[in-house]
């Protein structure tokens, strides 16, 4: 069988002839042919195969090619069966050495691996999780040494000192760990960094899925701090450092991240209202996203009851809910395309009569607006034309000025700029309709429904 030459086992030889490597890396050059094995083990029956040629060799008589495989297999190629036989035979048998693919400051990173492994076990301690991973940084120095190794020796099937190193610790680590491995979405990350022999653990967040109402007004959605001092804290806001003294995201957050044990924590929120608007109804849908979690599977109901303590009647927050990452790009992706409901206090500029109420859930049923940036925005947003759709306004005379209008329009349309025509930015407005200027006093949102368009 002819294809037997300029095998594996040649290039191998080729290999051990210039560099010491283990049984390990040596397999690992070969790791994508054959399966049900390891890399391990395919690199000791290569260098088994090699010394029974020498073997053979020395076994015919006075071989001169036999000893210096031999020698080679117990040199360079760091193979103890070849040392025995060495001996046995009487060679030199030359001193060990490390292998260059995966020695750092003199030991094999494979041969730590069951310290590792109970280094994991020990930084497990107190934390709550059921998946984990292992990852690992190599030294820049070996991955080169690979690289060019591979190109050498036009390696096609070889894997990385990494991927390899990672399955070897996760072998390990799992009986100890008594957790499931899990490549996607692991609980826990522990990394170790080869060339520092650290292990770092990463512990990946919680999000937890709610819907805050939001009772009183005065309340922006997150911390907003002075503007004067960038939160640095000055006379104008007494030292605070902040323009309001709460936030719905501090009073979400705060309790949550305080039981799961957290590093810190993160509202994120499907749109947001104005700090002077009600969130009404069932609520604006939100994620509370909480790092470094030491517990993961927490009381739900206990945070709920916590959150809404904490609030005292500001925020209050309904049924939680576990979530992954994942839900977090669709709260943000829907908030545009949501149904919202308000309910508005419009001032009209003269005494309200019987045919505005009329005209205005004529004109605004079902309709589309265009609004540019409003000029209270333009400061921190681009300026930009949209769409947006208003599906009715209902209406009614509240007082000799006032008009008390719900409007159910499409998420992202600013009603207050619906209502006065923010001087012709929005088109058409209230102002526009009812030909006489018109404001917003007061708004609540009273309904966020997801859209069914
Ligand atoms: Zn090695
Ligand atoms: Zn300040």
């Amino acid at each position: 069988m002819s294809f037997l030459e300029s095998s594996h086992i040649e290039t191998s030889l080729k290999i051990i002839e210039r560099w010491h490597v283990c049984d390990y890396c040596l397999g690992r050059q070969f790791a994508w042919l054959g399966t049900g094995t390891t890399n391990r083990e395919r690199g000791r029956s290569i260098k088994l195969a090699l010394l029974m040629i020498a073997d053979e060799e020395l076994k015919k008589g006075d071989s001169e090619k036999g000893r210096e495989l031999v020698t080679l297999l117990s040199s360079k190629g760091m193979f103890a069966p070849a040392r025995l036989l060495a001996q046995e035979s009487g060679l030199d048998v030359p001193e060990e050495g490390n292998c260059v693919l995966c020695s750092v400051q003199g030991a094999s990173v494979f041969d730590k691996v069951p310290s590792i492994a109970e280094d994991i076990l020990r930084a497990a301690q107190g934390i709550e999780f059921d998946t984990f991973l292992v990852g690992s940084v190599p030294p820049a120095v070996l991955v080169d040494k690979q690289d060019e190794l591979g190109a050498e020796h036009s390696l096609m099937h070889s894997e990385t000192l990494k991927s390899h190193f990672n399955r070897e610790l996760g072998k390990a680590a799992q009986p100890l760990l008594q957790r499931t491995v899990d490549f996607e979405r692991p609980d826990v990350v522990f990394v170790y960094d080869m060339e520092k022999q650290r292990l770092s653990l990463q512990v990946n967040p919680v999000f937890i899925y709610g819907r805050y109402r939001k009772l009183k007004r005065g309340i922006p959605q997150s911390r907003w701090d002075c503007s004067a001092c960038r939160g640095r804290g000055c006379k104008e806001c007494n030292g605070t450092g902040r323009r309001y003294p709460d936030s719905i995201s501090e009073y979400i957050g705060e309790p949550t991240q305080r039981l799961l044990e957290g590093s810190r924590f993160k509202v994120h929120a499907a749109g947001r209202e104005d700090v002077d608007v009600l969130m009404l109804g069932e609520g604006r849908p939100f994620v509370v996203e909480i790092s470094e979690p030491r517990i993961r599977k927490p009381d739900l109901e206990k945070i709920r009851k916590a959150v809404n303590r904490h609030a005292r009647r500001k925020v209050e927050i309904g049924e939680l809910a576990l979530v992954t990452r994942g839900h977090l790009q669709r709260l943000k992706s829907e908030a545009s395309v949501n149904i919202k409901e308000y309910m508005a206090l419009i001032e009209v500029g003269r005494e309200v009569t019987d045919a505005d109420i009329g005209t205005l859930e004529r004109e605004f049923t079902g309709i589309e607006i265009e609004q540019r940036t409003p000029h209270r925005v333009a400061h921190r947003r681009s300026d930009l034309l949209r769409k947006k759709r208003v599906y009715h306004v209902r209406a009614k005379k509240r007082k000799k000025n006032i008009i008390e209008a719900s409007l159910r329009v499409q998420g992202g349309t600013y009603v207050k700029e619906l209502i006065s025509g923010d001087e012709g930015r929005t088109k058409p407005s209230v102002s526009e309709k009812l030909e006489t200027p018109c404001k917003c006093i007061q708004l609540d949102v009273t309904a966020i429904y997801a859209s069914k368009e």
